[in-house]
């Protein structure tokens, strides 16, 4: 498998933030969203045979918590993450998918979570999401719609009420984009769209969803990697 990074920090994102995780970031991704902040893992990164991989996630993760892979898009490299991630499963640990939402996740194992984008107007990426991926989803995984618009809002708004996603799975999220080059300062100016903005469109709306800041870019430096 192709790796960029192998770490353990807290869970940014979800409703699985706060907690401690083992990232496994594994490299390359075949879209290119505007406001993305994690181009470093276009390119690069090193061949790591799936038991590698594995001993690196024991090695952090000893009392077998929480595991999340990630990306890029990591189901590009579908063929060897899925096995590894029924792996993972079997030894006790609780599993994180975070999916770009276009590639086909039917073959993502039973009890992984799965984390999944649906791309808005302005990310540079409509249209993205395969729709057939509703299908696959279960009353343990998420829906995250990253907003840097009103544009962006009204259409994750109007997808979730068509699709009635709030009672097929456990959250769906809004999360508003960051700034990529954001450095520094620890504070929501960097957020594109302003969080009390979305959270008074939320509330206005009565939109059945969680309003999720990237835990982590205001813990950490944004500009900080592997946290
Ligand atoms: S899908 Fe994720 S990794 Fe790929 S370009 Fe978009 S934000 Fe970046």
């Amino acid at each position: 498998m192709q790796i960029t990074e192998i770490y353990k920090s807290l869970q940014g994102e979800s409703t699985y933030a706060g907690l401690p995780c083992v990232f496994v970031r594994l490299t390359a991704c075949n879209l290119r969203c505007s406001w993305c902040d994690s181009e470093y893992t276009f390119t690069g990164g090193k061949k790591m045979a799936s038991e590698d991989v594995l001993a690196e996630v024991e090695k952090l993760s000893p009392e077998r918590g929480l595991v999340e892979i990630t990306g890029g898009e990591p189901m590009l490299q579908e063929r060897e993450l899925v096995p590894l991630m029924q792996t993972l499963l079997d030894l006790g640990h609780t599993v994180l998918i975070e999916t770009s939402g276009e590639r086909p996740l039917e073959r993502v194992p039973k009890g992984v979570v799965k984390i999944v984008d649906v791309k808005c107007p302005d990310s540079g990426a409509a249209d993205s999401f395969r729709m057939e991926n509703l299908d696959a989803l279960s009353s343990q995984d998420e829906v995250k719609f990253v907003l840097s618009s009103r544009r962006d809002y009204e259409f994750a708004r109007d997808f979730v009420a068509e699709q009635q996603l709030d009672r097929k799975i456990h959250a769906v999220l809004f999360s508003p984009a960051f700034n990529k080059t954001a450095k520094g300062s620890r504070n929501t100016t960097h957020c594109l769209l302003d969080p009390r903005e979305l959270a008074e469109w939320i509330l206005e709306d009565g939109v059945p969803v969680r309003l999720g800041l990237q835990l982590h870019k205001f813990i950490w430096d944004p500009a900080l990697k592997g946290v």
